[in-house]
């Protein structure tokens, strides 16, 4: 982690970090974004594994049965005729709360870098379809609410009203295709068959993604569009499938000077996350996009701050040339290396002797590690100045 901006803290504190983070995003040419609950908490959808007020109403209708958070999202729910019958009245408490619901302040600052030709995609694990009620080139992870789909035949229908009562009542609607070819069956006197019912078409945990391999074809032709930047907001990055592709995108936008990823939740990210973060923003996605808005209105204030940090980033880059030279001229002596503890020259001199890929990909992430030591202090006490 490279820079911590805590959304609590007294503005003049995180002013300067908050200018720089600004500029990547208003020279970014290849944003991507992706998103979970977090961003949606302000247009009244609440997080599952914390929604205690839906639970609370399922437990009203359903008092014997014992589901909490994630379970509620489990496809071993279908098991059971009891737990079907709550997983239903949930869906429809759930559906009720996103039919209300309007795109927040943060969906809106997608909404205007998709507009500017900046973002490249938004992955969401949202399936509250809020980003359909804007333009946002949206890839649902976890599918939508907005349509049900057939248990059987795979068949999508909206998701309406009318199956919105009965999924509360605790009744899986027939699906009507199902029924269509059993009517003409029975017409022509053949056998019946078994007819499906509707669910909504999200997916469940332990369930495969009825689109897995599009996403996945998607997501390898995204990262060979080399992304300058990508913003992870209000997820604690828990989908083993996600946080790979967080990791792989996050590698290649480091191998690009000025690269830049960023993480915005209301909790920290784990341990592991250390060294893909270059900015971690603690605190409310909706209050830390205001405050970006605002930085990025300026436009002469965003272009000073990108040359500044453009120049910071060359310097250490010849910093980092000079020092390998210097490394490379240095005569081989087995007794000194022996004695010599590990060290970041050493590193250095290593990776110079790498393929020009992995060079490359070495030296930036020396770059951005060495940017943190050593240019931190001059870089924000010059943003604080321009601010
Ligand atoms: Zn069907």
């Amino acid at each position: 982690m490279k820079y911590k901006i805590a959304i609590s803290e007294p503005s003049e504190a995180i002013d300067p970090l908050v200018t720089n983070l600004s500029a990547y995003i208003a020279k970014s040419k290849r944003a991507l974004i992706v998103t979970g609950a977090g961003i949606s908490c302000s247009s009244g959808i609440p997080d599952f594994r914390s929604a205690d007020g839906l639970y609370n109403l399922v437990k009203k209708k359903h008092p014997d049965i014992v589901l909490r958070g994630q379970e509620l999202f489990d496809a071993t729910l279908f098991r059971n005729e009891k737990t079907i019958q709550c997983f239903y009245t949930f869906m429809a408490e759930l559906r009720s709360l996103i039919s209300k619901a309007n795109p927040t302040i943060t969906h809106e600052f997608i909404q205007t870098l998709t507009n500017k030709g900046q973002l490249l995609r938004c992955y969401t694990q949202n399936i509250d379809f809020l980003e359909e009620d804007l333009d946002i080139p949206t890839i649902q992870l976890h599918g939508t609410m907005k349509e049900v789909k057939c248990t059987l035949c795979s068949s999508n229908y909206e998701f309406t009203d009318a199956y919105e009562k009965m999924f509360r009542a605790g009744e899986a609607p027939p699906c009507p295709r199902c029924v269509s070819i059993d009517v003409e069956r029975t017409r022509l006197g053949k056998r019946q068959l078994a007819v499906g019912t509707l669910r909504p078409a999200i997916v469940l945990y332990n369930e495969n993604h009825p689109n897995g391999d599009t996403i996945g074809q998607l997501q390898v032709s995204d990262l060979k569009k080399r992304p300058d930047l990508m913003i992870v907001m209000g997820t604690s990055l828990k989908i083993p499938a996600l946080k790979k592709f967080i990791k792989q995108a996050a590698r290649i936008i480091h191998e690009k000077p000025g690269g830049c990823v960023v993480f915005v939740n209301r909790t920290s990210p784990a341990k592991e996350w250390d060294n893909v973060f270059d900015y971690e923003v603690l605190g409310d996605s909706d209050e830390w996009v205001k405050m970006t808005n605002k930085k990025m209105a300026n436009e002469k204030l965003m272009t000073q701050t990108a040359n500044r940090l453009r120049r910071c980033v060359k310097e250490q880059d010849d910093d980092d040339d000079e020092e390998e030279e210097k490394e490379n001229k240095k005569p081989a002596r087995k007794t000194k290396s022996k004695k010599a503890p590990p060290s970041s020259v050493s590193t250095k001199t290593s990776s110079s002797k790498r393929a020009p890929l992995k060079r490359t990909l070495s030296k930036s992430q020396t770059t951005l590690q060495d940017f943190r030591v050593t240019k931190r202090r001059a870089c924000t006490q010059k943003a604080g100045k321009a601010v």
